[in-house]
């Protein structure tokens, strides 16, 4: 069980009108978790879609933006309630996907009151749905690298380069791009933050082409995605123009310590069915077994408290400082490690494919999330750039001896 904090009345108050709403509206059968992984960042499987539009009327998206924004003003107690009464009722705690958790949140603190009119109310009602066009082939942890150009025809941006690794690309209707404006500014300043349609007004392409890459894990939830000539207006661009680094780490702040809130709910979860497949393999007895089971319970408990700390930080702040990299480094590393041992205590079993149709790819939930978890060291900033930014940033220790010029890394 875990331990009870004292809520105060307010998000006691809270958590007696969630309790009674999702009583009343809670929808059966619904996926609990994102296939996808990555942080459910696109907004989550098609399933979701009707869920989320509930969520929306009643009041329940976007909470942890300010209420002038059309959030709730949520404090980090009353989103932990949240996050906790979804659970037990059994239901998905959807979000916006990256339109709530990193697009919003930078619009929030850089764009202007009319962008911020403008854009908003569209990512809480779902008529924007965002995918992140950061990384590139040559730029990745390099972020400031990136060669993608936009140039200026009349009230409108010219984009045309190349992304990869596009999460949710084939879901979404826009993309926050970034392109360098200036190629002649040292290599930080002459980059463009931009909100980019990724369909022209009468529906057809506005210059991307996707083509999935599929994974490990048999999904194809990224693209390498070609943009030619895309068109954006000026009025899209986010923090000024040639200023998109300083909107860029609002955002990567925001992707390594944003969602610490949510995120141990799931391992929570997976921490029960991992106790129940204990048992049904007969292992409950193994002392080892359950010691590995103390240490995944004790860990899931420390990210739920660091995870209140952050959210903190953030409402202060308004924008999550480096210690989200110590957060993203947390949990990645134990999501990995918990895959592992529940593989280990799986023994051979876990390394046959279920049963399937010549030619299907399928593995089944265990090996989904042992492969699924490989990739989480390195979205949103890889553990070695994390090491970086923690060492240099939160110790104050030396830089590095070879100057690195970007502390990057996109979704
Ligand atoms: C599942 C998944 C989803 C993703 N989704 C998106 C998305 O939606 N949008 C998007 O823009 N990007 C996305 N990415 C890309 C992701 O941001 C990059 O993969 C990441 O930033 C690392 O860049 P890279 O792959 O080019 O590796 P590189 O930067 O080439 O790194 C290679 C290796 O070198 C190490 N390294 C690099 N620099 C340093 C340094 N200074 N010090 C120490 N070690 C270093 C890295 O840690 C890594 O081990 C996604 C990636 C994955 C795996």
């Amino acid at each position: 069980m875990a331990l009870s904090i004292d809520l105060g009345p307010k998000a006691r108050q809270f958590q007696d009108e969630l309790r009674q709403w999702l009583e009343a509206n809670r929808p059966e059968g619904l996926p609990l978790d994102d296939p996808n992984g990555a942080g459910g960042a696109d907004g989550g499987p098609p399933e979701w879609n009707e869920w989320a539009d509930a969520l929306s009327a009643a009041g329940y998206m976007c909470v942890s933006w300010p209420v002038e924004y059309g959030g709730r003003g949520l404090s980090g107690i009353e989103v932990a309630v949240m996050n906790e009464e979804f659970t037990r009722a059994g239901v998905p705690r959807v979000t916006r996907g990256m339109g709530e958790w990193l697009v919003g949140p930078s619009i929030i603190v850089w764009g202007t009151d009319e962008q911020k009119a403008h854009f908003l109310p569209r990512i809480i009602d779902g008529t924007d749905r965002y995918c992140q066009g950061f990384s590139e082939p040559d730029a990745g942890s390099d972020l400031a690298s990136l060669t993608t150009r936009a140039t200026a025809d009349g009230d409108e941006l010219l984009i045309t380069g190349q992304k990869v690794w596009t999460s949710g690309a084939q879901v979404a209707n826009m993309m926050f791009c970034l392109c360098r404006t200036d190629p002649d500014a040292p290599k930080h300043k002459g980059i463009s933050y931009v909100l980019t349609p990724m369909r022209r007004p009468d529906g057809s392409p506005n210059g991307f082409d996707l083509r999935p890459i599929r994974q490990l894990t048999g999904s194809a939830h990224f693209t390498e995605t070609f943009i030619t000539e895309a068109r954006a207006p000026l009025f899209n661009v986010v923090g000024g123009l040639n200023n998109g680094w300083r909107v860029a780490m609002t955002t990567l702040g925001n992707e390594r310590g944003g969602n610490a809130t949510t995120q141990h709910t799931q391992y929570v979860r997976q921490f029960w069915e991992t106790v129940d497949m204990v048992r049904q393999e007969g292992k409950d007895g193994d002392a080892v077994v359950r010691q590995q089971l103390a240490w995944a319970f004790t860990h899931a408990e420390i990210m739920r408290y660091s995870g209140l700390r952050i959210l903190s930080e953030v409402l202060a702040a308004k924008e999550p400082g480096p210690g989200a990299s110590i957060n993203k480094m947390f949990w990645s590393e134990f999501a990995q490690r918990f895959a592992e041992l529940t593989v280990n205590i799986r023994g051979a079993k876990a390394l046959v494919m279920p049963e399937q149709k010549p030619d299907e790819y399928t593995p089944d939930a265990w090996q989904q999330n042992f492969l699924a978890t490989r990739s989480v060291t390195i979205w949103g900033g890889t553990a070695q750039v994390q090491r970086n930014i923690v060492g240099e940033r939160v110790l104050g220790l030396p830089k590095e001896p070879i100057p690195v010029q970007t502390k990057g890394g996109a979704q």
